[in-house]
């Protein structure tokens, strides 16, 4: 499940303290989703004992974004047949490599976003994937057409 900035505003003081540094605690939240901000930076929710119970709801919520790449990417190993289903539909790889991503074969650019090693999918150059970066698109192409389930963004 993608997480929102909802769902972490939700936990926090909701005071507007502004000792984190932003305006309003929903700015904070956003920008904990887009990691630009850690949790820990709400130093009320780590000092006040009254939102002991909101702190350990939030830190368990936000546990899968120290797994997830800088696009919000999760693979979850286990589930990956190794299908390459992720690798030819990406856009950015059919752009570069339209023959090669269209005969199923996958792309053979050098330096590829995504290839499967000993069967399994491995993430290779992720700074290349629309979703990087300040001008991200938020494509979940490869997500989409992942038959296993394998593929998630923390962001939808
Ligand atoms: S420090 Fe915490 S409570 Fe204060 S504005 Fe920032 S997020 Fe809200
Ligand atoms: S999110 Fe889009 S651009 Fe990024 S790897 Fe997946 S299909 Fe390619
Ligand atoms: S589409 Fe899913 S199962 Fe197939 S290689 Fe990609 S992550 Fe693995």
């Amino acid at each position: 499940m993608p997480i929102t900035p909802m769902e972490i505003y939700k936990l926090l003081p909701k005071t507007n303290c502004k000792k984190c540094g932003e305006q309003t605690c929903m700015a904070f939240a956003f920008k904990v989703v887009n990691r630009d901000r850690q949790i820990e930076e709400c130093t009320p929710l780590f000092e006040e004992e009254k939102y002991a119970k909101q702190k350990e709801q939030l830190l368990e919520m936000l546990e899968p974004l120290k797994e997830a790449s800088e696009t919000g990417l999760i693979v979850d190993e286990s589930k990956c047949t190794g299908c390459a289903n992720c690798i030819v539909v990406c856009p950015v790889h059919a752009a570069e490599d339209a023959y090669g991503s269209g005969s199923g074969f996958g792309p053979k650019i050098d330096d590829p976003i995504y290839r499967l090693e000993n069967g399994v999918l491995k993430i290779i150059n992720v700074q290349r994937c629309r979703r990087y970066g300040k001008n991200r698109i938020l494509c979940v192409a490869c997500r989409e057409n992942c038959p296993s389930d394998a593929i998630s963004f923390l962001e939808g």
